[in-house]
This record gives C-alpha cells, sequence and structure tokens, in this order.
C-alpha cells in the first residue's frame, strides 16, 4: 500500500472558505491521479491523504501530484499505529538496508492528547535510530530526515519531503480567458494564473487563410502541456486573416498591430462572456515590443470591459524564459512558426498610438460584425490529462 501525505500552506491561510479550499484541493488531486490506483482520499487535520493500491507506481504519483496547485510539499508515508512503541519498530524496519551518516527526527504531533511531545518523540525514536544504525543526529543538516505525524486517529511516518506546486487549487479563483500565442510569454502568464487558482479557457488568433497551421499545432501543444495543472481545457482556436485583412483594408501600417491587439481582446472578450468568465489573461511584459509600450497597452486595453490580466507586466525577459524551462513548455514555443501579427505590419510600429487616431481609424471598420465572424468561426478543441 502506498499512501501520499499532501500538505498545504496558502490553502489554510483561508479561514472561512478553508473546507471549500480543501475539498477542491482534494478533488483536484484525485483528478490527477486518476488511473493510478486510487482506494482513498481522505481529509486529516491540516493534511491531505492519498492511499493507492499496492504495486502503485510511485514515479508516476509523484510526477502527477506535482503538478497540482495548492500543494505546499507532500511525502511518501506509511500509516502505522498510534503506539510509540509500535512506530519505533516500524520506523527501524523501514530503515534496515538504508546507509545514511547523519540523520534528524521530525514529529509533529496534530493532537495534543498524545501522552508524549513532539521534542520527546524525536527524542525517542532519535535515540533508538542512533543506537540502531550508528549514524549521528544532525538537526541542521542530516542526510535523512524521519518525519514523523501524529493525527487523532492515525499516525504516519515519511522519510522525503518533496516540494509541491504551491499556490492555490485551480478553480478557487473563478475562470479566466487566456489569450496564447505560439509564443514564450504568454504560455508563462496561463500558468502564473493557474497557479493563482484560476481555471483557463484559451483563445489563439491564427493567419488562416493566409498562414500556414504551424502556430495552432504549437499551442496544442502549450495547452496539453498546461492542461496537466487543471485536467482539462478548452482552446478556441479563431482564424484571424480575413479580419486583419480588413484592418489592412482601412488602417496606415504604423497602427495595424494596435488594431490586430484591440479586435483579439474583443473577440477574446466576447467568447469570454459566453464562458462565464471574469478577466482576460495576457503575456505582455512592459516595454519588450512595440505593442507593449505604457502608451500602447493603454490604449489596446481599453477596447476591452473585463479586466486584463497580465502576469509577467513586471518581469524580464531572462525571468519569463527561466519558468519557461521550468515549466516545461519553452522548447515548444521556440519552435518556429508563423504568427498572425507578423501579417502584414511594418518593421517600425507605432510605438504611441493615441486613442483617438485608432478610434478614427477603426470607424471606419464595421467592428461588430468583425467580432461575430471571430466567434462564428472560431472552431472548439477539448484537451484532457491524464490523456
Ligand atoms: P508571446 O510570447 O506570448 O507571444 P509576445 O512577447 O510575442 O508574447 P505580443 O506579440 O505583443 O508579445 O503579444 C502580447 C500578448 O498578446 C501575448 O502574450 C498574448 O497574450 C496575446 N497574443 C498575441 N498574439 C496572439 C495570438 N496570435 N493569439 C492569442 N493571443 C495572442
Ligand atoms: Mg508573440
Amino acid at each position: 500500500m502506498t499512501c501520499v501525505l499532501v500538505r498545504y500552506h496558502e490553502v489554510a491561510l483561508k479561514k472561512g472558505n478553508r473546507p471549500y479550499f480543501v475539498e477542491l484541493l482534494k478533488r483536484n488531486l484525485v483528478s490527477a491521479v486518476k488511473g493510478l490506483g486510487l482506494e482513498e482520499a481522505k481529509s486529516l487535520p491540516a493534511r491531505l491523504l492519498l492511499r493507492f493500491s499496492a504495486g502503485g507506481n510511485a514515479e508516476e504519483i509523484r510526477r502527477r501530484v506535482e503538478g497540482v496547485f495548492g500543494v505546499a510539499n507532500f511525502s511518501f508515508a506509511e500509516r502505522v499505529p498510534r503506539d510509540l512503541d509500535a512506530l519505533q519498530a516500524k520506523v527501524l524496519d523501514a530503515l534496515d538496508g538504508k546507509r545514511f551518516a547523519s540523520f534528524r527526527v521530525d514529529a509533529r504531533r496534530a493532537d495534543k492528547e498524545f501522552p508524549l511531545t513532539s521534542p520527546e518523540i524525536n527524542r525517542r525514536i532519535g535515540a533508538a535510530i542512533k543506537e540502531r544504525s550508528g549514524a549521528r543526529v544532525d538537526l541542521k543538516n542530516g542526510e535523512l530526515t524521519i518525519a514523523i505525524e501524529i493525527l487523532p486517529r492515525d499516525a504516519f511516518f515519511a522519510f522525503d519531503k518533496i516540494a509541491g506546486a504551491g499556490g492555490l487549487p485551480v478553480g478557487a479563483s473563478g475562470r479566466v480567458v487566456s489569450l496564447i500565442s505560439g509564443g514564450i510569454d504568454s504560455p508563462v502568464a496561463a500558468y502564473r494564473m493557474m497557479q493563482r487558482g484560476c481555471r483557463l479557457i484559451f483563445v489563439h488568433f491564427h493567419g488562416a487563410p493566409y498562414l500556414d497551421g504551424t502556430s495552432q499545432e504549437k499551442v496544442r501543444q502549450l495547452v496539453q502541456i498546461l492542461t496537466r495543472h487543471q485536467f482539462t481545457s478548452r482552446l478556441y482556436l479563431v482564424p484571424f486573416g480575413e479580419i486583419q485583412r480588413q484592418i489592412v483594408a482601412a488602417v496606415l501600417r504604423p497602427l495595424r498591430v494596435v488594431l490586430y491587439r484591440r479586435m483579439m481582446l474583443r473577440i477574446a472578450e466576447s467568447i469570454a462572456r459566453r464562458e462565464k468568465a471574469g478577466a482576460l489573461v495576457t503575456g505582455e511584459s512592459l516595454a519588450q515590443v512595440a505593442s507593449q509600450t505604457l502608451e500602447n497597452m493603454t490604449v489596446i486595453e481599453k477596447a476591452a470591459r473585463l479586466s486584463i490580466l497580465r502576469p509577467l507586466v513586471g518581469m524580464d525577459k531572462q525571468e519569463i524564459i527561466d519558468q519557461a524551462r521550468r515549466i516545461g513548455t519553452f522548447e515548444t514555443s521556440a519552435i518556429p512558426d508563423q504568427d498572425c501579427c507578423q501579417l502584414f505590419v511594418p518593421k517600425h510600429p507605432a510605438t504611441k498610438a493615441r486613442l483617438a487616431d485608432v478610434e478614427h481609424s477603426e470607424s471606419r471598420l464595421d467592428l461588430a460584425a468583425m467580432i461575430q465572424l471571430g466567434v462564428e468561426k472560431a472552431e472548439k478543441e477539448e484537451f484532457k490529462f491524464p490523456e
């Protein structure tokens, strides 16, 4: 039998809502480990316990739990009777054959009725381990940590503490629409909002019929990678080429990118309303490219009424790249593609678009019809994890 003890930090801070958050975290964990022989998922005081059938694939369980937001850390643990002698015997058994020069015991007593305090448990079990193994106690840098947890009904011990993905359980902060290009930034932005508890619906604009499908294929791969954290995803693929052609016909070159962006926001907003999503997410980072100057971002965002969340706005490119590597999206983002934003645009777009000029240009367009065209032609795709 394999037990995993899951600990949460930030979740625990949400006092009044705590049962809701814990329940959500539990549900997400159950989705994450689907197909791996889960027999029981149970709330314990300040912990969640996942119990798997014998012969569970520990490597895969570990990988799956690592992706769940709201998990501070977790351990593969053994459940033992709440009796110190029995506990000690089990710990010594489990240590048989393990080699370590130093160790520490870290007992937590969630049940204050238990007759020994945590330091007393540490001392007793520590002395027994020292005698049996000959290893020395090192409270700071012990090579091996033996974590012991005494809960009201059960006791556990574990040798490892694996860092979780942190944040809040997906779903705790509501639904948002994420504008995802095939680039490096937007998948990182999506990840960061998911980590804050948002459930994402993805929207991608592609240059069909003027460009090939490379950006769509990349975005599918990126959404599949990100779905690991929210278990199901919906992606809207919006053909944007025809809309861009209409913009190009009516608008001077320097303003085109700003108009593309405003149109993207309007279409994304329309999809957000259908999906009952409360905000839009972009991968914009201040001053990274011409469309992301303070002036242009301000003019662009005025096209939408929903809030625009920009989790990367204050990050350096290098920080974003580092995070993209850690979350596994960088390699896919780095594949060359045909990005619709480069369609019909000049080398030197306006960096300080004025709202009056932009609105004047847009007055020549039938915006409502263009939004409708985008929404109607959008294709929906569904993603699942585990696949
Ligand atoms: P990214 O690396 O995310 O493509 P970027 O640095 O290339 O970002 P821009 O091209 O200015 O920056 O795009 C800014 C943001 O606008 C993107 O992060 C994304 O949220 C949104 N966006 C841009 N192009 C598209 C697209 N084709 N489909 C959906 N969203 C897009
Ligand atoms: Mg881009």
